[in-house]
């Protein structure tokens, strides 16, 4: 921090105050984590200063030899970590690896087939008119995933993102009764939307899904299946997710970020089977321009880390702790979507304290639980406002939490929302971001917090 402060104070004094909020709140942000130190030094180092645009053994630039040994290591990992036939870890982010995967589908089976029916090596050897044609009909495609306000993320065919312009797009929900995924429906949707693209994997569904089913519905209409584990590979890396609950032998592509439960640096993986191999492997130039090779460095850090039997017990305390969680929110008669959970998260819904998610959002934020307001399924309140609030257990486990601590915490949770009130604006009106935290209960909150 001294070299930082040399140059600009400024940033080194944000970045010890990033350092001492995060250790003093309950980082309770389902996707965060704390990275080990060694991942996070390997992002420091020189390989940030080099262009490797390509892929291993093949780049556009002079020099790559050390890259090409640290992507190797890390894609090892992820093969081995993983049982997986292939494994591409160029992808900056969540949404770099959903857009590698989408275009990986896009070239095996638009336009490879459109290529050989034309005799052409490749898409510039068309002419004019037959460019045009492949590029209508690739933009003409279709994807089916789950609706954000039932835990999809925003590359599932959310339709202000790019995924919900690229592909036709149509989403699955969950049952209105019980908050769970319904097979029989997302078969009967499958089967009359016939998607190219079908997604499953979530960012805010508190439950396991039956990967096996879903191949199973993706074969009988002819999709290819994309997985995206961004939030829930770590329990799957952990063996915690095994059988058909391990994505990565059903899914003809699984995608992840490894910053999540998987604690690693903050970037995005492609794991592919066979057939979908050498689609992946040309993410650059389809998506991606030069990889973060210090990144990379760090995903085999972290891979390495997650491949230890330490990991194992971690995953599964992350489990037991999201457990603990919910059942200490439940025995405080707080409602939670889908009654509880079997993952990493839970969905706590704050209607029931008269709260929108905002306001419970902002009043926890003031009592040092660090939390992010979350839709609920059919959510009143919209995605903005929300009714819910996502609580995951991945970073305080890290830090050494248990059942007790957890416990704790919903207890500290439930304090503060209950002893704050829905707001007015200074016009009198309701308002669906003010609130009104009774005296005392923040910062007494806090306290406790801090203690844990
Ligand atoms: N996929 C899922 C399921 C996610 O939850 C997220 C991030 O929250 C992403 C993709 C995107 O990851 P990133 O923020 O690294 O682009």
């Amino acid at each position: 921090l001294e070299v930082i402060a040399s140059v600009e104070p400024r940033i080194a004094d944000a970045t010890r105050q990033e350092l001492a909020d995060q250790r003093s709140s309950l980082k309770l942000i389902a996707s965060e984590n704390y990275a080990s130190p060694a991942v996070l030094m390997t992002m420091g180092t020189w390989f940030s200063d080099k262009y490797a645009e390509g892929t291993i053994g093949h780049r556009f630039y002079a020099g790559c030899q050390n890259v090409d040994t640290v992507e190797s290591i890390a894609a090892e990992h992820a093969r081995e970590l993983f049982g997986a036939p292939y494994a591409y870890v160029q992808p900056h982010s969540g949404i770099d690896a959903n857009l590698v995967a989408f275009w990986s589908i896009l070239a095996h089976r638009v336009e490879t087939p459109a290529l050989e029916k034309l005799g052409a090596k490749n898409v510039n050897e068309l002419s004019e008119a037959d460019w045009e044609t492949l590029r209508h009909e690739l933009g003409n495609q279709r994807l089916l995933g789950m609706s954000l306000d039932a835990g999809g993320h925003l590359t599932h065919g959310f339709r202000p993102n790019i995924s919900g312009k690229m592909f036709h797009q149509q989403q699955y929900g969950t049952d209105p009764e019980t908050g769970l995924l319904d097979y029989d429906v997302v078969a009967a949707k499958a089967r009359e939307f016939k998607p190219l693209v079908m997604i499953a994997g979530y960012s805010a569904y508190p439950r396991r899904v039956n990967f096996a089913k879903m191949r199973e519905i993706a074969d009988e209409v002819g999709a290819t299946l994309m997985v995206d584990m961004a939030h829930f590979a770590g329990l799957v890396a952990g063996g915690v997710f095994a059988g058909e609950e391990n994505p990565v032998p059903y899914a003809h592509l699984t995608t992840t970020t490894t910053h999540k439960s998987l604690r690693g640096p903050r970037g995005g993986l492609v794991l592919a089977q066979e057939e979908y191999a050498g689609d992946v492997d040309r993410g650059c130039p389809m998506v991606l321009g030069g990889p973060l090779s210090h990144v990379m460095a760090a995903k085999a850090v972290a891979l390495a880390e997650a491949r230890q039997p330490s990991f194992q017990t971690y995953a599964q305390r992350v489990a037991d702790n999201a457990q603990s969680l919910a059942a200490g929110f439940l025995s405080r008669g707080a409602r939670l979507v889908t009654g509880g959970t079997d993952n990493h998260l839970v969905l706590l819904d704050v209607t029931s304290f008269g709260l929108t998610g905002r306001q419970a959002e902002s009043a926890l934020l003031d009592a040092g639980v660090v939390t992010n307001r979350n839709s609920i399924p059919a959510d009143p309140n919209g995605a903005w406002y929300t009714s819910g609030i996502r609580l995951g257990t991945p970073a305080l486990t890290t830090r050494g939490f248990g059942h007790d601590e957890f416990d704790r915490v919903a207890e500290l949770i439930v304090e503060v929302l209950s002893g704050t009130e829905a707001g007015t604006t200074k016009a009198g009106g309701p308002s669906k971001a003010s609130y009104l935290t009774a005296d005392g209960v923040a910062a007494k909150v806090k306290d406790a917090a801090a203690e844990l």
